[in-house]
């Protein structure tokens, strides 16, 4: 996991919103960063199968994540709907990231 967890701090918190100019996490160690906390999950859905069209990864994370995620009530996520969650921000290049370091193309 831990070549994952590197390519995705060079590639997602390079470019967070929680990040400093220099890519560090600004967060305070009572928050939890939802791409950090559900990587294992996130990378076991995206070697589940091969697409090219994210959403269909984005898909079974709202079903197997999501569903289960303290921050969903009755099907509603206010860190979502507030573009506040930073896996659901940045999955495009989450899921383009785990599948670059799988290729070989990053480490
Ligand atoms: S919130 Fe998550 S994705 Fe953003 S900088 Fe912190 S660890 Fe990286
Ligand atoms: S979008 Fe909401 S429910 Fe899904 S992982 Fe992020 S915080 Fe949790």
């Amino acid at each position: 996991m831990d070549k994952y967890l590197k390519a995705i701090k060079q590639n997602v918190c390079s470019i967070c919103v929680d990040s400093s100019e220099r890519g560090v996490c600004t967060l305070t160690n009572k928050e939890t960063c939802a791409v950090e906390f559900y990587l294992p999950s996130v990378v076991e859905i995206v070697h589940s199968f091969y697409s090219e069209d994210f959403s269909e990864y984005h898909k079974i994370v709202k079903e197997k994540i999501c569903a289960y995620c303290k921050a969903e009530i009755d099907g509603h996520c206010y860190l979502h709907e507030d573009a506040n969650c930073s896996l659901d921000r940045y999955f495009p290049v989450i899921v383009e990231t785990i599948q670059k370091v799988d290729r070989g193309l990053l480490n």
